[in-house]
């Protein structure tokens, strides 16, 4: 896959894993456990799934957050892989730009980023359109994100945002017949937020 803002793919999560396994092997002990309750079909309570694998893995509430979306990511795997990439759009946080640094203007439809690699915005905006997604927008809240959903008629969404955005997101779409996926930030707040690139990327090659 070729990009077109020269900057290089890292993924990089700053947050810690569980006592003394990495981010990673964290990430793939939750996903194990998700999965296994779906097999077991104990996850038709998401809360109390999550609430249970907290409890056998000791998480931390970043981690139980983490969970929960996970659970509600997997429910909606299934429709949103049947989407094509050109029937999806791809929200990310204007809190993840440069703050110092990013020279690009807002408008109507959020950050027009330009690109510059100074933050990991333009090169997952590269990707996804290379991919030939419908559309893919940097927004400064909610509110807009919704607007361009009624104005784009997505099929799909896939979203960076911190915690209660996603549940937020997940009724709102869930209402609307759209099939949604999220990636949470690593590092939430105002300015400089942070995600796992590589968590994003996975959900936007995501398909049959
Ligand atoms: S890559 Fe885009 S969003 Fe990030 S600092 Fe540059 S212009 Fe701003």
């Amino acid at each position: 896959m070729q990009l077109t803002c020269n900057q290089q793919i890292v993924g990089s999560n700053p947050t810690r894993g569980l006592e003394g396994f990495s981010v990673e092997n964290t990430v793939e002990k939750i996903k194990e456990a998700v999965s296994k309750a779906f097999d077991t079909g104990t996850h038709l309570n998401i809360a109390k799934a999550t609430e249970k694998i907290a409890k056998k893995l000791g998480l931390s509430e970043r981690w139980v957050e983490y969970t929960h979306i996970e659970f509600r990511n997997k429910m909606n795997e299934i429709a949103y892989k049947k989407v094509p990439y050109n029937e999806r759009l791809l929200f990310l946080p204007h809190c993840m730009r440069n703050a110092t640094r990013c020279k690009a203007i807002y408008d109507s439809e959020g950050l027009q980023c330009v690109c510059c690699n100074e933050c990991k915005i333009g090169s997952i905006k590269a990707i996804a359109k290379e991919l030939g997604y419908k559309g893919i927008f940097v927004c400064p809240g909610g509110s807009i994100v919704l607007e361009l959903v009624n104005r784009y008629k997505p099929k799909a969404v896939l979203g960076v945002c911190c915690y209660k955005e996603a549940m937020i997101a997940f009724d709102v779409l869930k209402d609307i017949g759209v099939a949604p996926q999220a990636v949470l930030l690593s590092r939430a707040g105002c300015i400089n937020t942070e995600v796992n690139t590589e968590e994003v990327i996975e959900k936007l090659l995501l398909k049959e």
